[in-house]
């Protein structure tokens, strides 16, 4: 596959990069083994330093990025910028945490002296999706390098730019040569790498099959990896909920990103008592959702990534209908000028998809809502959880028993109520099921590449 950049808005090809040859990928991976041996003695205090630094970096050059994201990968032009904002963070997070988290932790035995050392486990491999190609990098980096681990950055190969701009505010925020490298090369060179002895782990965010594929080279050479795949997330509203709110936030959850979120609000399960009254609030913020070039500021729904990811959705929507799913809305495209070969799709809303369709198991990635109607908080779970995906779930009530319940029997890696599933660089963040197994994020994502090293002295 070809490593390019095109401007989903307008199709446009903005440049095209040769992926690396075998020399080349051999001698980053040297780099990184031999950084890696003087990088892992160093300070706490230093490395927090640098991921401050980064941090600098990242407001310093916002807007610049911010429009590299949109021109890559077409999210709304203030999404990009929020997204900048929240890299920060998650550095200043892991500068400002990061030292005590990896403190070594005495427990009491009959030795003289027993612990536990957190030490780095080498060169980790990062396979990263388009999506949010910020992000979805640093949420792994500034844990990764604050534990004195090394990075190989292989990202999807539409979003080049964005990966070459992370490798260089790395290197300008001092961190040694080798100690975060992009390498250009596509997804099926991932395998070879996974076998490569240097590198000791590997963590994947993209699809279940992406996912399967290194999971399985890992496999092989029995290394350890964490996986971020798929979501189908449910958005349960109850009686009691704040209707206006739960609309306001259901169609923000369904919407961001273009749609193409793995914690996006998928599947709509809604309390017949309330469901008419949602369906239409969902139908007219869907109507009037703005839609179009996302470099504009009040553009709220922009392209999908690629002409593929469009096609996919195309193909699923016709699949549902096909199999008995009726189009409660589907908006029909009115576009400016510029945006006319861009890669967008109408927000459209689905009924009566029932479990023997093809597409109610199936994730869709991009601005279409699954809405049911149940009469039961029993049935609302039991739908929410007839998937083969458990990344996240928002319920809406006001009732503390159902709120205790939802947090009880939810199949989900976070479940969030009355609020919109989001990431947090604080909270653990990951899922069960297909949706994939470790964490990222808080402490439990800085502990999944460190060696927990038992420590006793007799
Ligand atoms: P992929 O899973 O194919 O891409 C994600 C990353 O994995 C990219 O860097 C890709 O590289 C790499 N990759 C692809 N195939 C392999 C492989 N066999 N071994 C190792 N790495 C691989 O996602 P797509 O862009 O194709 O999107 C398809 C679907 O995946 C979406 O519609 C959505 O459902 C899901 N997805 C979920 C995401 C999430 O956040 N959970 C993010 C992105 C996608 P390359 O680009 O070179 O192929």
């Amino acid at each position: 596959m070809v490593i390019a950049s095109v401007n989903p808005t307008t199709a446009e090809v903005l440049k095209t990069f040769s992926p690396l040859g075998a020399e080349e990928v051999d001698r980053a991976i040297a780099q990184a083994a031999t950084t890696f041996e003087t990088y892992r003695l160093t300070s706490f205090e230093q490395r927090a330093q640098w991921l401050e630094n980064t941090a600098n970096l990242l407001q310093q050059q916002r807007e610049t990025l911010a429009r590299l994201m949109t021109l890559e990968m077409g999210k709304p032009i203030a999404e990009a910028r929020a997204e900048i904002d929240k890299c920060a963070w998650v550095c200043r997070y892991y500068a400002e945490q990061g030292a005590a988290f990896l403190e070594p932790e005495f427990i009491p035995t009959e030795a003289s002296y027993s612990a536990i050392h957190y030490q780095p486990l080498g060169i980790i491999l990062a396979v990263m999706p388009w999506n949010f190609p910020f992000w979805q990098v640093f949420r792994f980096a500034a844990p990764a390098l604050m534990a004195g681990n090394v990075a190989l950055l292989k990202h999807a190969s539409n979003v080049p730019q964005c990966a070459l701009a992370i490798a260089q505010i790395f290197r300008q925020a001092g961190f040694p040569e080798g100690v975060f490298q992009t390498l250009l090369i596509p997804g099926s060179a991932v395998a070879d790498l996974v076998a490569d002895p240097r590198i000791k782990a590997a963590t994947l965010t993209g699809s279940e099959a992406a996912g399967t594929s290194l999971a399985q080279a890992a496999g092989q050479h029995l290394k350890k990896t964490v996986l971020e795949l798929g979501g189908s997330d449910p958005f349960i509203v109850m009686p009691s909920a704040n209707i206006s709110q739960a609309i306001a936030t259901a169609v923000q959850a369904r919407m961001i990103n273009n749609g193409q979120s793995c914690i996006a609000a998928k599947r709509f399960i809604v309390h017949e008592a309330v469901y008419d009254t949602f369906a239409e609030g969902i139908k007219a913020a869907f109507e009037s959702w703005v839609i179009g070039d996302p470099l504009e500021p009040t553009t709220q729904l922009g392209p999908l990534a690629t002409a593929a990811i469009r096609d996919e959705l195309h193909a699923q929507v016709e699949l549902a209908l096909g199999h008995g799913a009726k189009a409660f809305y589907r908006r029909s495209l009115d576009l400016p000028t510029q945006c006319r070969q861009g890669y967008f799709f109408g927000p459209t809303i689905l009924t009566e998809v029932t479990p023997n369709n093809p597409v109610f198991t199936q994730e869709l990635f991009g601005p279409v809502a699954m809405l049911f109607r149940v009469s039961s908080l029993t049935a609302a779970i039991e739908l929410a959880n007839a998937t083969p995906f458990g990344l996240g779930a928002s319920a809406w009530t006001q009732d503390s028993d159902e709120a205790e319940i939802l947090v009880r029997d939810l199949e989900a890696g976070a479940v969030f109520i009355n609020a919109m599933v989001k990431s947090d660089p604080r909270l653990p963040f990951g899922g069960i099921k297909t949706s994939g197994y470790g964490r990222e994020l808080g402490r439990a994502g800085l502990l999944e590449f460190v060696n927990i090293k038992t420590v006793c002295r007799a």
